[in-house]
């Protein structure tokens, strides 16, 4: 008798262990480590899916308990030992269970799409014999003969509608065993090779070639630290990813490279296709569930070597994986916000672990708490100093109190509106950026610049419209919003607030000659929407492009040689820990996007706070002092990655009800706090305090040993849940999550 160990698809702590099935007779040949089954679960012996993910000759269980597995959904297995080895990392890491991991890590359930293909009989030498088994040549079935001996193994539907008829001759035939009939699975392409342009590696320059042959050599060491390109914008390491990949396919192995979701446009993907051409393909949410899946078998088949695309993509089920690059490693959008909310760095070093692939991060703005574990020596680092073209913007910084002094309330300062002018007239393209991030406001002196900030946590106060008050995100502190700046006494205090349409319509007054194009969530629905207005720009069909932070990411557009940041204190008092690192990053890849060519670029940053280091920094594209500076403030106020911060949220109708809930909780976990390891701050209103009739209020907990305080939050939480009714009160947790708000 053989057992199955399987995992049963329930996401549920208690149902979160191996259970063993009996495997049917007629199910032995086929079932394998890695297929899905079904299964009787529960006392109703209710059906759920499940993942076999091992085999046993024996059963603690008694044979007359234990239950029959039902039937098989996978003709092949569907993941691999490494798989399940993944999984139980995902399962510690993120605290959930082995069933979500899995889940998560394999593509949804799709059926191979297959189409029937008809070939004439080649049994038959002899194809007038085929003829004469048939009445008259003119009928239907001696065309389809004629038009087979052309184009033996054409699909049924073509076949159809070449002859334009139905079925019924193509039925017969088969029957009289004239033709025969194969089921034959084709895979959807999601890319097109038809106008392939192969490009040439270039001749590296020396900072490039230094960074290649590094990680070539760590390529064949057996023991690998995951690499850290720290290389400013424009210093090419695109095309150092590329000489890694080519090496890496020169050993017959495989590469997956990560990209941002908004910067996976077709430029991007075609810097890969014009050097490996059919190897290549790609995955996006955007492409259908049928076509993720097939692109996904096409890795596991080995069809293809090299797969670009999001998060997600890390799951690429290579069986020979040589190498994994994530390119701006430093974006948020690397961390899942679902269960299990994974980070694609954290998979990427554990498949690194699991396989002895090389991890290779690249970044001209680093994440802090990243580059903080090159310089402990966690990760090997890589430096690119200078650009290919050796030439960086002129950054300009703008001190927005001056334009109000001279008595220019409008948006644009002078010098910017005539850089654009100027711009116009030598038909030159100019983005114009604006950063603002969901509904959190801050309040500041349009005078002096002083914003109204929480002394104890030193985040910004966020302005609250309902009952004009001022709240910290972190400590939940609240004070009334005051008529006169506490530093200068001027009026002129107000909560800050402008939108991408607004600036559209100024800049439209002010241009009414410009062609302007506008890019941001209301203009980018669609499943080309995003792309269409970048291929628009690049198209020289506008000369001026206005956008949120999605124009802020690796676009490479030659003819963009201004670039202007309408107010950089937007992302400066978002409120959160780590306003200036977002600032600061946000700043040099903006500026990044001028002067990409041999036209010098230029550009302006606005700001009522022109002394803030992040803004200095970034003047000088200096992200080196910008650590130095961010890593003290780090560990003075003991944030990331000096101390870990779990976020917890309660919501829910009953605003009182998850009030008294939050309180119960900071009682058990001040119980439990032994030696005060943790910090708690808090409770407090989330920055969105109410969603569709949902009351939400978070608490924030501190520690330095991640495992301990993982420990201690779902330990305290149990102990709340086994005392209290938690009826109409929804938990949500995360360790580090992107934004504290
Ligand atoms: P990054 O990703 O570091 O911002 P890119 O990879 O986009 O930089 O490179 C910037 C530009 O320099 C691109 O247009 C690229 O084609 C070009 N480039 C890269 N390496 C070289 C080289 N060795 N010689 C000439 N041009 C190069
Ligand atoms: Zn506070
Ligand atoms: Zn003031």
């Amino acid at each position: 008798m053989k057992y199955a160990e399987v995992i049963i698809s329930i996401a549920h702590k208690n149902v979160d262990r191996i259970f063993n099935y009996i495997v049917p007779e007629s199910f032995e040949a086929d079932l394998r480590i890695g297929m899905r089954v079904i299964v009787p679960f529960g006392k109703g012996n209710k059906n759920y899916e499940g993942y076999v993910i091992g085999f046993s000759k024996s059963s603690e269980i008694p044979f007359n308990k234990l239950k029959y597995i039902v039937s098989i959904m996978d003709k092949y297995p569907i993941f691999s030992e490494n798989t399940i080895m993944l999984a139980k990392f995902m399962r510690e890491k993120y605290y959930t269970t082995l069933a979500e991991c899995l889940r998560c890590i394999m593509p949804s359930v799709v059926k191979d799409k297959v189409s029937r293909y008809v070939y004439l009989n080649r049994e038959k030498k002899d194809f007038n014999v085929l003829f004469d088994k048939c009445v008259s040549r003119g009928n239907l079935q001696s065309r389809v003969l004629n038009f087979l001996l052309e184009f033996d193994g054409t699909s049924v539907n073509e076949i159809k509608m070449f002859l334009d008829i139905n079925s019924a001759p193509i039925t017969a035939l088969e029957k009289k065993g004239l033709i025969q009939i194969f089921d034959r699975e084709v895979k959807r392409e999601v890319l097109d090779f038809s106008h392939v342009n192969f490009t040439k590696p270039f001749v590296p320059t020396d900072e490039q070639k230094m960074a290649i042959d590094f990680i070539k050599s760590k390529l064949y060491e057996k023991e690998k630290k995951p690499v850290l390109i720290y290389g400013v914008t424009g210093s090419g390491k695109t095309e150092i990813y590329l000489q890694i990949i080519d090496e890496v396919l020169k050993n017959g192995k495989q590469a997956i490279v990560l990209v941002p979701e908004i910067s996976l446009t077709p430029q991007t993907v075609n810097r890969f296709i014009s050097r490996f051409g059919k190897r290549v393909s790609f995955t996006h949410s955007r492409l259908s569930v049928g076509e993720r899946f097939d692109q996904w078998k096409k890795a596991r088949e080995g069809e293809i070597s090299i797969m670009i695309g999001p998060r997600s993509a890390v799951f690429t089920p290579f069986s020979k994986l040589g190498v994994i690059i994530i390119d701006e490693e430093h974006e948020h959008t690397y961390k899942s916000e679902t269960t299990p909310k994974y980070d694609a760095r954290e998979i990427a070093r554990e498949i690194g672990n699991i396989t002895g692939s090389l991890t290779v991060l690249g970044s001209a703005t680093p994440d802090i708490s990243t580059y903080y574990k090159a310089k402990m020596g966690e990760f090997d680092l890589i430096t690119i100093k200078n650009r290919v073209n050796r030439s960086f913007p002129d950054v300009n910084v703008i001190d927005m109190r001056k334009e109000l002094e001279k008595g220019n309330k409008s948006v644009f300062s002078d010098e910017l509106l005539n850089a654009v002018e100027d711009n116009l007239l030598n038909n030159r393209q100019t983005i114009l950026f604006l950063n603002r991030r969901g509904y959190s406001t801050f309040v500041s002196c349009r005078k002096c610049g002083y914003v109204m900030e929480c002394k104890d946590c030193n985040v910004n106060f966020t302005y609250h419209l309902s009952n004009d008050r001022l709240v910290c995100h972190y400590c939940g502190k609240n004070i009334s919003n005051p008529k006169n700046c506490p530093q200068c006494g001027s009026k002129y205090i107000k909560y800050f607030g402008a939108g991408t349409q607004k600036i559209e319509e100024e800049t439209k007054k002010l241009f009414p000659e410009a062609r302007i194009l506008r890019m941001d969530m209301d203009t980018t629905s669609g499943k080309h929407g995003h792309e269409n207005i970048l291929k628009k720009f690049a198209a020289g069909e506008a000369d001026i492009l206005i956008g949120t932070q999605m124009i802020a990411k690796g676009l490479d557009f030659p003819n963009v040689s201004l670039v202007g940041v309408i107010a950089a204190d937007m992302s400066l008092n978002s409120g959160d820990f780590k306003c200036a690192e977002n600032t600061f990053q946000m700043l040099t890849q903006v500026s990044g996007r001028a002067g990409r060519s041999a036209i010098k670029g230029r550009v302006f940053i606005q700001t009522y706070n022109p002394e803030h280091y992040s803004i200095k920094f970034a003047k000088n594209n200096d992200y080196i002092s910008f650590y130095d500076y961010e890593i003290a403030v780090r560990k003075q106020m003991m944030y990331p990655p000096f101390t870990n911060i779990f976020f917890i949220m309660f919501t829910g109708e009953d605003e009182k009800k998850i009030i008294k809930a939050l309180y119960k909780f900071l009682d058990i976990m001040l119980k439990f706090n032994k030696n005060n390891q943790f910090e708690h701050i808090g409770p407090a209103p989330a920055v969105i305090s109410k969603i569709k009739s949902q009351y939400r209020w978070k608490i924030i907990v501190k520690g330095v040993v991640e495992r301990n305080l993982k420990n201690y939050v779902l330990y305290c939480l149990d102990k709340l849940k086994e005392g209290k009714d938690l009826s109409g009160i929804n938990i949500n947790i995360t360790l580090n999550p992107v934004y504290i708000m």
